[in-house]
């Protein structure tokens, strides 16, 4: 097969696959150039940057285009049910950046318990602010609440519940195997918003409006700290730049943005949030392991 990688791919993958006999192209294309190079490709393989349209996937049909692989899990990047109308197969790398997710939302949780990201900010610029950023809190006893309890959710749920956080999940689908074999109930979602001094979003891309907004927010306890390591649009930008400037959120951690490049700088800029460029599946571990599964979806195909 000839097979495009857009947004690079594990090194050992490439090689795995042209050991096995495939040509592999890794090249970025513009929008305006992706379907017509499309067209001389069996598959194709991207993560979050490429963005696979209708408009691309009427030219590539043309073609020899069949396969098409995000290297990653949210596939809000292509437009797939229009893909396999058109007949074309699209597959994803669902568990392979789980725990990379995981950690860097835990990561965030830190940051913002310590202020350790506008501490660091603040040293760089000379200063030595003890007495501003000395007023951290404790995650141990604090409660967690995670809302969809997916692949990610469970592995952050067991990190929290490791260093003595109580977790509690709000989900779309409730699965009494999962609340057996983590020991973390499930709440209903007002319940999560009045309980949790933590919340972390790791529910699919939103379809019908933010999970997090102004009346959302409005439920919570007072100095919530909120993460999104999920999708951008789970949160109300406007509504949470609002409460973090009136102290009902004392902090932030994002990874993930409505646009992006983030445009919002007032709030990926403000002092209580520590954010991230998109990074959540970004260590070398999760990239080998999607590399794998990419090579096993290829050969199954
Ligand atoms: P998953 O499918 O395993 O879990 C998602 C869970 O959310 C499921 O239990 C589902 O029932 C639940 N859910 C769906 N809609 C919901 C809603 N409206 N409210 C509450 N729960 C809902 O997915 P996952 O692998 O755990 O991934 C979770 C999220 O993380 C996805 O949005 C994915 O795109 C994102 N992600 C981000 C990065 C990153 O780099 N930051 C990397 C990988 C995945």
């Amino acid at each position: 097969m000839r097979i495009l990688v857009t947004d690079g791919m594990d090194k050992s993958a490439i090689a795995k696959l042209q050991e096995m006999g495939h040509e592999v192209v890794e090249q970025f294309y513009e929008p305006d150039q992706l379907g017509a190079a499309l067209k001389d490709f069996d598959a194709c393989v991207v993560r979050s940057k490429t963005k696979v349209r209708a408009n691309h996937i009427d030219i590539a049909k043309e073609g020899k285009l069949k396969l098409i692989i995000r290297g990653g899990v949210g596939v809000d990047n292509i437009d797939v049910k229009y893909a396999e109308e058109c007949g074309l197969t699209v597959r994803n790398t669902p568990g392979a950046s789980s725990q990379s997710v995981a950690e860097l939302a835990m990561g965030h949780m830190f940051a913002c318990a310590r202020y350790i990201s506008i501490a660091g900010h603040s040293m760089r610029e000379g200063k030595w602010e003890k007495k501003t950023y000395g007023k951290g809190i404790e995650l141990q006893g604090k409660t967690l609440g995670i809302i969809g309890f997916g692949r990610i959710g469970q592995h952050l749920a067991a990190m929290a519940k490791g260093i003595g956080m109580d977790v509690i999940a709000y989900s779309r689908t409730k699965r009494p195997e999962v609340e057996a074999a983590t020991g973390v109930p499930y709440v209903e979602l007002d319940e999560l918003l009045a309980k949790a001094d933590f919340i972390s979003l790791h529910s699919p891309a939103a379809t019908s409006g933010p999970i997090i907004n102004a009346d959302t927010i409005a439920k919570m306890k007072d100095g919530v700290c909120i993460i999104n390591t999920s999708r951008g649009n789970n949160i109300d930008d406007d509504a949470l730049l609002a409460a973090l400037e009136s102290g009902k959120v004392r902090a932030a951690g994002l990874d993930v943005y409505p646009e992006e490049p983030a445009t919002n700088a007032a709030l990926y800029g403000h002092a209580m949030v520590s954010c991230t460029p998109h990074i959540g599946a970004a260590t070398k571990e999760a990239q080998k392991r999607i590399g794998a599964e990419v090579v096993e979806i290829i050969k199954n195909f």
